[in-house]
């Protein structure tokens, strides 16, 4: 699976390092790639501080759903409260299964591949460091993805 990490809220550089811990401590779960971090502009409301943003690779046995909610918990206990936010606003902590194998999902509740990775430069410029010859179900490879887009104002943290 590969996971889309963002965090706009309380120290996020501190809380992606804690979610790549979190990550590797799920069950049946191993953390095998993570990219470096980059900021990024906020998408949606632009009343917000910038996001950082990364990609991890994992190894998982969990079923797709189980990983979810998984991925759930760890946004709350870094604060994430789900009945506050407004869509694209700022939170401590973002977790998306951005593809998960070759598996292609469109029930409530769960898109796979995530909806807006051909869009988001904050995912595929990570996932082009990890994986340059991924291929994500029912788009093009993600090379071609990459070629369309431009950096956006996405810059590279040291
Ligand atoms: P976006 O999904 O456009 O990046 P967001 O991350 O801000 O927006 P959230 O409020 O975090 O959206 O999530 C809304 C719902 O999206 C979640 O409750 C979850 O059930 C659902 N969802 C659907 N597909 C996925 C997926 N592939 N990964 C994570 N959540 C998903
Ligand atoms: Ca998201
Ligand atoms: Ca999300």
């Amino acid at each position: 699976a590969w996971i889309g990490l963002g965090s706009n809220l309380d120290d996020p550089v501190a809380q992606l390092e804690r979610a790549f811990i979190a990550l590797g401590e799920l069950p049946d779960t191993r953390l095998y790639l993570r990219s470096s971090l980059y900021r990024n502009p906020p998408m949606g409301p632009q009343d917000q501080p910038d996001f950082v943003n990364a990609v991890a690779g994992l190894l998982t046995r969990l079923p797709v759903r189980e990983l979810l909610d998984a991925l759930q918990a760890v946004e709350r206990a870094a604060g994430r409260d789900r009945a506050q936010s407004q869509r694209w606003g700022p939170r401590p902590l973002d977790l998306d299964i951005l593809c998960f194998g070759q598996l292609r999902i469109e029930e409530p509740g769960l898109h796979l591949p995530h909806p807006g990775i051909a869009e988001r430069n904050f995912v595929l410029l990570p996932l082009l460091e990890l994986a340059p010859g991924l291929q994500i179900p029912g788009l093009a490879p993600l090379l071609g993805l990459v070629a369309r887009l431009g950096d956006g104002g996405l810059e590279p943290l040291e």
